[in-house]
């Protein structure tokens, strides 16, 4: 018989008997798409097990990333607060390059050190993107402070990105596999870059930065994602005994696309949408161990992405759904994100329209975990499980990849300014001492963001913008 799905607040959808603290798994993919896999009405593109996911699990609707680019939505998810917000950490625009010092103060009260203490083992395999060391990092020593330092027992993965230098795997505090014979160096300013004989070429191909040594360090693109996969395979069997905390951060499917051999042409579209079918068979590899290892019912998963995707179009897989614009940018196809949480001991399977957002993950999984974070802790993160009379989220603030900031409030979204809107695609579009034109949108009528409502409903809009004011202000915007 077909589960019936429900379209109910996920308060509705909690078991209400007692349930033991469980594992956690959460899956954060880069740059996928609300409308990528076949549970978000994907047709052309096959993601079987993202879609068991959703049919055992509760699929959102109205999921948001953070932000509209990687580093800040990475950095909200550990440490539960707004990456814009001016505390000494975090990054208010763009993302880290390969050169960035550790974003998250040590001293910072993150998810995976909550749950560290609480006694889980903790690890994060895959893209970090969040920095290294006090000013810079020392790719050829002690990469630290790093992941270890601010709440992960272990961690292996990708400095900043797949397509920024230096191209080599960090396993806890080094690079992997490095021949101290031929140190890496490396730059993200050009004139630096020039004077020390410095190249864009690695591993390769041309990437984003300049370095030159640790060749023998390099991966090889095509075995990235089969590199993550085995890692965290191999994290959960050695952690099946205890409780654990994974944050899984695949590489796929950002750019640049090159899919393993196995999936090269699967999709029969392009190399991003057979990267996208590795990506599946990647959580199916994973799902398939939880089975193997009877952890599957009392393993809560998470499964999200950074940021929306970076195209629209390909060959008629609409990898953004129904909506308009895509990476970086504050339309919806930027931030609208997949969102799928699993969790068969606890949570029963639906659909929710309840506004959620990669911000609520820490104190979601710290809830799980029977974890109460000290009060000044996760200030922005709101517990999806908490219980039915338990105040909700109602509002969420939006960051485009230029830093700025957009609201979505109830059904309504508010832009400031249209001229900033399209993020990294809008260079130019904002005229010095031009007035701002500020939008409104209801979502529930118009996904797409075509009719723009600021004239008909002038009141709506003022409380959006005063709303937006508030935030930016408070030390804490979590619903209370
Ligand atoms: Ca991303």
């Amino acid at each position: 018989m077909k589960p019936i799905l429900q379209l109910l607040t996920i308060s509705a959808l909690l078991c209400s008997h007692a349930f033991a603290a469980p594992n956690i798994l959460v899956i954060l993919a880069d740059d996928v798409g609300w409308g990528d896999a076949g549970c978000y009405g994907g047709t052309l593109v096959k993601t079987p097990h993202i879609d068991r996911l959703a049919r055992e699990g509760l699929r959102f609707e109205n999921g948001y990333a953070s932000a509209a680019v990687c580093t800040p939505t990475r950095y909200s998810l550990i440490t539960g607060q707004y990456s814009w917000r001016q505390n000494g950490a975090g990054l208010n625009k763009g993302v880290s390059n390969g050169e960035a010092p550790l974003l998250i103060p040590t001293t910072m009260v993150t998810a995976p050190g909550l749950l560290k203490d609480a006694g889980y083992r903790t690890a994060l395999i895959g893209k970090w993107h969040l920095g290294f060391g006090e000013t810079k990092p020392d790719y050829n020593g002690e990469l630290k402070p790093g992941p270890l330092e601010i709440g992960f027992h272990e961690f292996f993965g990708i400095p900043a990105t797949n397509d920024r230098i230096p191209t080599v795997f960090v396993r806890n505090h080094r690079v992997q596999g490095l021949d101290p014979a031929d140190p890496i160096h490396i730059s993200y300013d050009k004139t630096v870059a020039k004077s020390q004989g410095l190249s864009t070429w690695a591993a390769g191909r041309n990437r984003i930065g300049w370095g030159k040594g640790g060749k023998a360090a390099w991966w090889k693109d095509t075995e990235i994602s089969d590199t993550l996969t085995r890692e965290c395979v191999q994290f959960i069997e050695r952690s099946k005994d205890q409780r654990f905390f994974l944050l899984y951060a695949p590489h796929n499917v950002h750019a640049p696309a090159i899919p393993g051999p196995r999936f090269a042409g699967t999709s029969g579209l392009t190399p991003r949408a057979d990267m996208l079918q590795e990506l599946d068979a990647s959580i199916g590899e994973l799902l398939q161990t939880l089975d193997r290892l009877g952890l599957a019912k009392d393993t809560l998963i998470l499964y999200s992405s950074d940021n929306g995707a970076y195209l629209n179009d390909e060959k008629g897989h609409r990898p953004t759904g129904p909506f308009r614009g895509k990476k970086s940018q504050l339309w919806e196809g930027g931030v609208r994100v997949p969102f799928i949480v699993r969790w068969p001991a606890r949570i029963q399977p639906g659909v929710s329209t309840d506004l959620v957002s990669t911000l609520d993950m820490p104190a979601t999984i710290c809830a799980a975990a029977g974890i109460t974070p000290p009060k000044e802790a996760l200030p922005d993160s709101h517990n999806l499980l908490a219980d039915r009379d338990a105040p909700k989220r109602d509002h969420l603030v939006l960051m485009s990849g230029n830093g700025d900031l957009a609201i979505r409030s109830g059904h309504m979204k508010y832009i400031p300014d249209l001229a900033l809107a399209d993020g990294w695609y809008g260079a130019g579009k904002k005229k010095a001492g031009s007035a701002a034109r500020p939008a409104l949108y209801d979502l529930s009528k118009d996904p797409g963001e075509k009719e723009n409502l600021i004239e008909q409903r002038p009141a709506e809009a003022k409380r959006l913008a005063e709303q937006l004011a508030k935030d930016q202000s408070s030390p804490v915007t979590r619903p209370e």
